[in-house]
């Protein structure tokens, strides 16, 4: 049975590549929810809608028969708390609410490597590494929807995960590379804050929609995710 593929976000970069990756590898059901529209193709159905609107999420699911959804929405970390909050937060909550009433069986949440952003190098982490304390409004409340997402998973017939990309580069990004130009023209390579020694991932976009669609093709309530006492068991064991 052919899934039927609803990508919240999927106006935006990351949201647009994974449309884009579902349409390629010959998806025939692949439908987009988001405030904006960006992509205009006459295989997609877009429903205008914001996450936080339950009705709306509802609407769109029932109307493109949704069994998988990617959610990729998210404001910019420079947003005002309170849009990270109400987003993030309340809307992730109201795509499960949504996902759940329609008896869709799958969700896919895009987090971030932002949850375990701690100010210091991160070397060989893995799942099991608490999220630490953070003053952004963006990664505290990355973290509070992933921990809702995972919470949802095999409750009401819908399995759920969560992926936490890096920094994502590629075409259509408007947030990396445009601010890392920026600060070229503006001749702000000349200042130094520390010792440029500081280590971040980046992951090309392909390969973070590669990485969602074997999400969505692996999901399944009959392989449920180890718990987090079984993790040490199943993974190399690494110092954190
Ligand atoms: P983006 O801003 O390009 O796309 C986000 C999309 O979500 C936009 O099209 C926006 O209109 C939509 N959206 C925002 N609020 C909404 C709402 N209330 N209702 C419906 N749609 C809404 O961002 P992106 O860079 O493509 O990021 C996608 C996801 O990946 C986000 O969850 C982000 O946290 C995560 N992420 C991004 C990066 C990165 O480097 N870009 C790194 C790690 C994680």
């Amino acid at each position: 049975m052919p899934e039927s593929y609803l990508v919240i976000g999927g106006s935006g970069f990351l949201g647009s590549h994974i449309v884009n990756g579902l349409l390629n590898r010959g998806e025939s059901s692949v439908a987009v929810f988001d405030i904006v529209q960006r992509v205009f193709d006459d295989r997609i159905v877009f429903f205008s809608g914001d996450i936080c609107n339950e009705k709306q999420l509802v609407d769109a699911i029932q109307k493109c028969q949704a069994s998988v959804i990617i959610h990729t929405a998210s404001p910019a970390p420079e947003a005002p708390k309170e849009v990270h909050q109400r987003v993030n937060v309340e809307g992730t909550r109201t795509v499960i609410a949504a996902a759940v009433s329609c008896a869709v069986p799958k969700l896919v949440y895009t987090s971030s490597a932002g949850v375990v952003f701690n100010r210091n190098n991160i070397v060989d982490a893995d799942e099991r590494m608490p999220f630490p304390q953070s003053e952004e409004s963006y990664n505290t409340t990355k973290q509070m929807a992933e921990d809702i997402v995972i919470a949802a998973n095999g409750k009401d017939g819908l399995a759920t995960c969560a992926l936490r990309p890096a920094g994502i580069f590629g075409p259509r990004d408007r947030l990396m590379m445009p601010s890392a130009a920026q600060a070229v023209t503006r001749g702000q390579w000349t200042i130094q804050i520390g010792k440029n020694d500081n280590i971040f991932d980046w992951t090309y976009v392909d390969n973070v929609v590669l990485a969602h669609l074997l999400a969505c093709d692996k999901l399944s309530l009959a392989t449920p995710p180890l718990a987090n006492d079984e993790l040490g068991n199943a993974l190399p064991q690494v110092t954190l």
